[in-house]
């Protein structure tokens, strides 16, 4: 597996990002060469991104929404890496020129064909939940497709998150996203069951996870899907 597909699809591993930042949204036009057709377009790259907190959902809060992903004018390939080896290059320009692709390119943003595209490559579980999770902020104003984005980033996650081999520090984040993603599809049996589960056990205890944990719970017993930012946990602790 190439490590690309780590760095692109890494999540945002801590929740320490409901701090606010001073810092401004800094995008900067640059060139890009698509690796498949060669095509040359330009994208906004986003060096550094304003937010005024986080969702429960990992979502950045502010007026962006993900890092923009550059899709090929020509051909519609998420351009997430110019330099391809030539084994993943074969089976994405197959995959690309396929009427499914092209047709999924005409109605899904760019991190959803990026979720489709790994699968092909088999890329690792954590990073197609990923590019799902992203898809879903994406298409929020649909909630068929948000929730069908949700579904399918929760099945990725818990397919990682079944593996003894990832029990590593990312691992009560990725716990507290599933139980999220479990909450918002209106699955509050199974996110109860998985908040009380981890409740118990010393990663959530003293710090922000126990916070989030007891929020969690809260909105489950209240039966609520939405979307809530981490700070309103203080609020609903007054
Ligand atoms: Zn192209």
């Amino acid at each position: 597996m190439n490590t690309i597909f780590r760095c692109v699809g890494i999540l945002v591993i801590c929740f320490a990002l409901q701090i606010p930042t001073a810092s401004a949204t800094l995008e900067i036009e640059v060139d890009i060469t698509c690796p498949l057709c060669g095509a040359e377009s330009s994208y906004p790259k986003r060096f550094s991104q304003f937010r005024t907190g986080m969702r429960l959902d990992l979502k950045p809060l502010g007026p962006k929404g993900p890092p923009p992903l550059p899709v090929c004018p020509s051909c519609h390939f998420v351009i997430y890496e110019e330099n391809l080896p030539e084994a993943e290059k074969q089976i994405f320009s197959k995959y690309v020129r396929s009427e499914d692709y092209q047709r999924l390119s005409k109605d899904w943003p760019s991190y959803y064909l990026l979720a489709k595209l790994f699968e092909q490559v088999k890329g690792e579980d954590v990073s197609i939940a990923n590019a799902y999770l992203k898809a879903s902020w994406q298409v929020e104003d649909d909630p068929e497709r948000c929730r069908h984005c949700l579904h399918k980033s929760l099945e990725y996650l818990d397919r990682y998150l079944i593996y003894p081999g990832t029990y590593n520090e990312e691992w009560p984040t990725l716990q507290a996203l599933a139980g999220e993603l479990e909450r918002r599809l209106g699955e509050f049996v199974r996110a109860k069951n998985r908040f009380m589960m981890l409740s118990r056990m010393p990663q959530f205890q003293g710090n922000i996870l126990e916070e989030i944990v007891r929020f969690q719970l809260k909105l489950i017993e209240a039966k609520d899907k939405e979307p809530h930012a981490l700070f309103e946990m203080e609020q609903s602790d007054k």
